[in-house]
Parts: C-alpha cells; structure tokens; sequence
C-alpha cells in the first residue's frame, strides 16, 4: 500500500478528500477549525514534495442544491491564513472549468473546489460523478475520517479510478493507528469509558469492546438503564425502558467474558433538569421519586478514577454527566483531567472520540493532554464496532 511519507507527489495533480464541515457563524465565518487545522499537514506534505493540492470536501447538508450558506468559499480565508499562501477557489467541483483551473495548477498551488453535496451524486456515490472527480487529479488521498463510513463518490467510490495511486492521509492514518493500539497491539489493561445519553446506538460498540477491553466503565444518562436493569430505584432519571433488556444482557455479557463492568455507585441528583436546581448526593439504586441523576457522585468518581489509574490504554467516548451545566460537570471534568494527568506522564495511551467527550476534553483545554483526539464521530463507532468503513477499505483493497 502507498504511503503519505514517501509516495512521490512531485509535479503531480493531487486529488485530496478532506473534511471541511467546520460550524460557521451568522456572518459565514469559521468559529472552530479544528477540522482545517487537521488537514493541515497532509496538505503541507503534499506541497514540500512538489505536488498540488486539489482539495475536494462537504460542508452541511445541502442536498444536491447549491446554497451560498453551503459554500466552502467561506472557508478559503482560513485556509490561506493557515497555509500562508492564496488558496484558489474553483466554483464547481466538476466541469469542464474545473478541468481547466487544475490542469493549470502550478506545483506547489493550492485550489478549494466547491462543496461536493452541491450535487445528490456525491452521497448516492454516483460512478459518473467520481469519474469526472478522478479526471481532476493523477493521484487519490483520503484524509476524511469522519466521512470514511460512507460510501459517498468522493470518499470511497473515487478510488477505484486510482488502482494504483491511492493512499490515506496523514489524520486517516493517525486514526487508524489509535483505533488499533485500543482495539489490537496497545498494552493491558485496557478501559473503556462510555457515557452520554443513550444505549442505543453504542450496543454494537459496548458488546464489540467486550472482546478487546479488560475493563467497561459505564456513566451518563445510560447508566440508569443499567441501575433500573438491576431493579434500582431511579427516580426521574433518564432511562430506555426498551433497552433495560438488552442492558441485562450486556452485563451478562461481561461475567461470561470476564470483563470488569463498573456502573456508578452514587449520583448527584437533582430536583429538576436546571443548573439552579436543588441538588444532593445519592446511592444510585435509591434515589428519591421526582428526582434525577444528573451526575455521578464522589464516591462513583474515586472508584473511576482508581480504575484508570490502573490502566494502561485507555479509550473514552460520552460524558459522565450534563457536563454542559456547570453543577453537573464535575463527573465529566474530573475523568477528563484523570486521563490526561496520567497521560502526560507517559503511564497511559488516550483515545478520545464521539462528539460530546470531545466537546469536553476541549471545554477543559485537555486536548493537548491527551494521546488522540479522533475527528470521527459515527465513523470511530462503526470502526470499533468491527464493520468495515467503506472508505478505508477502497485504499486498502
Ligand atoms: P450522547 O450524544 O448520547 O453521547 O449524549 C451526550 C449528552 O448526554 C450530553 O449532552 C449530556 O448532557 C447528556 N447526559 C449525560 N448524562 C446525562 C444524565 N445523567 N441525564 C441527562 N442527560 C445526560
């Protein structure tokens, strides 16, 4: 398989998938480019090696329709801040214009082409749109993890116009080499830490982890479907009646496979769902009717924490609370900081991934704490569920 590192891009055309839905303001103007800035340093490489970046991505949800707000011309000021350098916008993403415009790229240029969802082919993965795609550039680089579990033109379809001129990015491979130090070669003990609102949707991703991980710790909002599962008294707690079955099962799951399954022994409960809401500490099997856990509570807090001190890889996907309101952020921070106090000393590897733990570990200025903090939401899901992502195995095979 070609590698970014010594593949040799000079004087070539090269046709780069990356993700540039970052948030825009009302006045259309990048508020987090996190996204940009992640996509950096493939661009760069592809630059110092005398090649020319043609970079290809989606912003939003147009749905086949061209709509200004839509536009990745508002992305192009960032990028050339970033990249020092005039980035050259390419109103289409295909077309005989857009043809011309990268035929006479010099080496070392840089163009934007226009959102690809402007067009439907591109999420119905259309072979003549990736056709025209292909013609754009001599060789093919995906460095759009978040986009990888989609089998869209430019993310999966595109590459088998480059039998042999294809190749990932310098983030897809990150990804994928801390997605395999959690799931294959990292060392034991390994924990998972899931939190957030639901089961649903992380089933596949906690039973899958039952075969790759020594030790589940489960917080958040889902962890009362497990109490309730265990006939504790939840009060108003948020719960999936419909999954307290399959939470059974799960902890089933865990004697017979001899993983180690922590569920928060107390909570910090509240009268209402508010910030000012009267507060107290609780047994998480007896809280009081009306009221509901918000939180997880100190002694839940020590027994996580003595947790992944004792671990050596670590993979953390879902907050322990609503850590949005700040009486109940105190779970969330306090395993935040754990993972990174002991990463920064070397005694851990950190896998951060799924919106809202990433929302946190950036909340708390962390991210530079910690090993990893993955760009894919449902694509690091569907990954460390086992299912092959459509747009890693297009390179791959
Ligand atoms: P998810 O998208 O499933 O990862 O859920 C993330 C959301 O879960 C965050 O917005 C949290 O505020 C919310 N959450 C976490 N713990 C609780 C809880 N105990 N009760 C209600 N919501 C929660």
């Amino acid at each position: 398989m070609n590698k970014i590192e010594n593949y040799d891009f000079n004087g070539k055309k090269v046709l780069v998938r990356v993700d540039f839905n970052v948030p825009l303001d009302a006045n259309l103007q990048v508020t987090d480019d996190t996204r940009i800035v992640a996509a950096l340093p493939t661009i760069k490489k592809i630059i110092t090696a005398g090649g020319s970046p043609i970079l290809i991505s989606h912003l939003g949800r147009p749905k086949g329709k061209t709509i200004d707000k839509f536009s990745l011309k508002h992305v192009v000021d960032c990028l050339s801040s970033h990249l020092n350098q005039p980035v050259i916008f390419c109103t289409d993403c295909i077309g005989e214009d857009t043809k011309e415009l990268c035929n006479n790229l010099s080496d070392g240029k840089v163009a934007l082409l226009e959102n690809l969802r402007f067009y439907e082919e591109e999420t119905a993965g259309d072979v003549g749109f990736s056709k025209q795609l292909s013609e754009l550039g001599d060789v093919y680089v995906n460095d759009a993890f978040g986009t990888a579990h989609r089998a869209h033109a430019s993310t999966t379809v595109v590459a088998s116009f480059f039998p042999n001129d294809k190749l990932f990015g310098y983030l897809i491979e990150t990804e994928l080499q801390s997605i395999s130090r959690v799931i294959r070669d990292g060392q034991p003990p390994k924990t998972a830490i899931l939190g957030g609102a639901k089961i649903s949707g992380k089933i596949d991703v906690i039973t899958s982890l039952m075969n790759k991980v020594d030790k589940i710790i489960i917080g958040g909002g889902m962890s009362f479907t497990f109490i309730r599962a265990q006939n504790g008294n939840i009060g108003s707690s948020m719960v999936e009646d419909d999954r307290i079955e399959t939470a059974k099962n799960i902890i089933s799951l865990a004697k017979e496979k001899g993983v180690e399954l922590l569920l928060p022994s107390d909570a910090k409960i509240a009268s209402e769902f508010s910030n000012d809401a009267d507060t107290q500490i609780t047994d998480i099997r007896n809280i009081p009717d009306g009221w509901m856990g918000l939180d997880i509570g100190p002694n839940s807090i020590a027994e996580f924490k003595a947790a992944i001190e004792s671990s050596r890889t670590i993979l953390w996907n879902g907050p322990m609370g609503v850590f949005e309101m700040s009486n109940f952020e105190t779970g969330t921070k306090e395993i935040a900081t754990t993972i990174a106090n002991k990463t920064n000393s070397n005694e851990l590897y950190s896998l951060i991934g799924g919106g809202d733990s990433v929302a946190a570990i950036n909340k708390y200025q962390l991210a530079d704490k910690v090993s990893h903090v993955s760009t894919g939401g449902g694509a690091l899901l569907e990954y460390l569920e086992g299912k092959e992502l459509p747009g890693i195995s297009a390179i791959q095979n």
